[in-house]
């Protein structure tokens, strides 16, 4: 059984302040969901997370991380640090990160081992523009975007790690894929892991869904056989919103 997760992203937003606040609204109230609940910080809150996550469920990610353990690498973030730190995953490959700070596939793929290099576990994402849908290139896409971020990767590092399917014309829209549409994607996710490992591997893996979900939507997407989770930004923010989530059942 794969347990389910809820994931927040909060992208470019919150101050250290913030995040307490944040912190402080949901203390205490992550109660036993049977749902892994996991806030995703950018680097500049990320040691005040992990103080108010310390004893609680709550897991942590950072939104993303160097290859490098460390060097003459102005301004990144060593994934050696983080795991010093105490964080639990690292969100990787990001549409955003791919499309503004031009991230390739091969750059994921090191991300991803220095990660789990260092005992934290990758948030892979993957996802196709409204084009590369309409085109009928959407499965061809996200597939080869898995292939390339998981070379390399042991079956046993991999059933440890997730995966994210958030399709880019829903991310921040508003305009959710269909349950059908998330469930028929990550449904080709798995075989291809199935293909690339083997089925017990597949059945492992976590696959989250990742656009526009919120409390609304949440439990159609999570109904589905295939999606074990949200990867969620603009409903992460705010602590009701995020309990609402994670508390889906
Ligand atoms: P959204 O963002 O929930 O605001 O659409 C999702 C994401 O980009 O991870």
């Amino acid at each position: 059984m794969r347990t389910p997760i809820i994931a927040g992203n909060w992208k470019m937003n919150k101050n250290p302040k913030e995040t307490q606040e944040f912190l402080d609204g949901i203390k205490g109230k992550l109660a036993e969901s049977g749902v892994e609940a996991i806030i995703g910080a950018p680097a500049i809150d990320l040691s005040t997370l992990v103080a108010g996550a310390e004893g609680s469920p709550l897991k942590t990610a950072a939104e993303n991380s160097y290859f490098e353990d460390e060097g003459a690498f102005t301004g990144e973030t060593s994934p050696k640090a983080l795991s010093e730190m105490g964080l639990d995953y690292v969100i990787i490959g990001h549409s955003e990160r791919r499309q503004y700070f031009k991230e390739t596939d091969e750059d994921i793929n090191k991300k991803a081992h220095a990660i789990l290099k260092n005992n934290m576990l990758p948030i892979i994402c993957c996802g196709e523009t409204l084009e590369q849908r309409e085109a009928g290139k959407a499965e061809e896409w996200v597939t080869g975007q898995i292939e390339n971020a998981v070379k390399g990767i042991s079956a046993a590092d991999l059933v440890k790690s997730v995966i994210a399917y958030e399709p880019i014309w829903a991310i921040g829209t508003g305009k959710t894929a269909t349950a059908d549409q998330a469930q028929e994607m990550a449904h080709v996710i798995r075989e291809k892991i199935a293909s690339l490992y083997d089925q017990d591997t597949a059945d492992k893996v976590r696959i989250l869904y990742g656009g526009s979900v919120k409390p609304a939507n949440v439990k159609e997407l999570m109904a589905k056989e295939d999606i074990d989770g949200g990867l969620v930004g603009g409903a992460s923010m705010d602590p009701e919103s995020f309990l609402a989530l994670v508390n889906y059942q």
